[in-house]
């Protein structure tokens, strides 16, 4: 970190400043040039945040030279982690697609929708048990009832599994149903007490991103988990906000080779939150895979008009067969597998 000094800094100011890096276990580095002093904090300065030293008599303003994020951070870590999800490595040669109902509501829902999972080709299944709805009146999600409808289901094309952890109280019910992957819906990226919890377990988490949230915010909320111990991190680009209310959300496809570059970590996309509309989703997954995804997330149903949640955005299983068929082709013209 560099504190720059007002020009009329005093020297009891200037010492200050050096007592307080001192005192946070960082070396100091002076440097007095002929308009202005500059403090450079040498070590590990995580530990420091601007708020620190702004407030300072004689300070002007601090900054920070390296970057908040380590464990996440490709900078640490130069190659491309794969994190084996279920048995399904993400983040390799491959574009993993995980595809699945947004909400799970029936036995024989879930059954139609893994077959059409498989048929299509992706390797593991996603389904909602507990959903996070803008309404309180809106179905909610069938709970830990959920979570067993969308096991067995998944369990019959032997597929690992996807779901969304709201709670931290139900984490160890995840965790005994078998879930495969836990998902952080962007209502929680910064829940820090839930970013906290799946940190201390092992289970792969998909980290979608907040809608509002900046890059180095959503790269701060996978190092919470990182920092618990749990390296097992997928982020999940799903769209953000913007003045444009043409669409649900836009995908920020910029973010792909920007994420690609500042983490190791596996990057995948949900195209079906970010355009909210089924019609959409061929198109935005082809530009996810251009532009660098290690996968998509799609939202398939059996039959879309009858679903409970998020109807116009799910694809019929036929129309993403489709779809997988192009992106086998897609995928391979920019070196990577299907
Ligand atoms: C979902 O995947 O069903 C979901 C609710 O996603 P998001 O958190 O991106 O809105
Ligand atoms: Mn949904």
């Amino acid at each position: 970190m560099i504190i720059v000094m007002e020009k009329d800094a005093s020297d009891v100011a200037i010492a200050a400043v050096e007592a307080k890096i001192r005192a946070n276990g960082l070396e100091v580095h002076v440097s007095r040039g002929t308009e202005r002093t500059l403090i450079g904090a040498i070590g590990d300065e995580r530990k420091l945040d601007p708020e620190m030293f702004d407030t300072m008599d004689g300070v002007e303003k601090s900054m920070h030279i390296v970057k908040p994020y380590k464990l996440v951070a490709r900078e640490w870590h130069k190659a491309n982690t794969v994190i084996d999800a279920g048995g399904i490595p993400i983040g390799g040669k491959t574009v993993q697609v995980i595809a699945g109902p947004c909400s799970v509501e029936t036995h024989d829902q879930m059954h139609a929708a893994a077959v059409g999972v498989q048929a299509g080709g992706a390797r593991l299944m996603r389904g909602g048990a507990f959903k996070p709805r803008t309404s309180p009146y809106t179905f909610q999600g069938k709970g830990v009832e959920g979570l067993k409808l969308l096991k067995d289901a998944a369990a019959s094309c032997r597929l690992p599994v996807v779901t969304e952890l709201m709670d931290v109280r139900m984490l160890d019910s995840f965790l005994e149903h078998g879930v495969d992957v836990i998902q952080i819906g962007t209502r929680n990226m910064q829940n820090f007490d839930l970013l906290k919890a799946v940190g201390q377990v092992q289970t792969p988490v998909i980290l979608k991103r907040g809608m509002s949230a900046t890059i180095s915010e959503w790269l701060m909320a996978g190092e919470y988990i990182a920092a618990g111990g749990n390296h097992n991190i997928i982020f999940c680009e799903r769209g953000i906000r913007t003045f444009e209310s043409a669409y649900r959300n836009v995908l920020d496809v910029t973010a792909i080779p920007v994420m690609k570059r500042e983490t190791h970590l596996p990057v995948i996309v949900d195209p079906s939150h970010a355009g909210g509309k089924a019609w959409m989703v061929p198109a935005l997954s082809r530009a996810a895979v251009a532009a660098g995804a290690d996968g998509l997330l799609i939202e398939i149903h059996p039959t879309p008009k009858d679903a409970w949640c998020d109807a116009d955005q799910a694809l019929t299983p036929a129309e993403f067969g489709t779809l997988m068929a192009e992106l086998g082709a897609l995928a391979k013209a920019v070196g990577r597998e299907f």
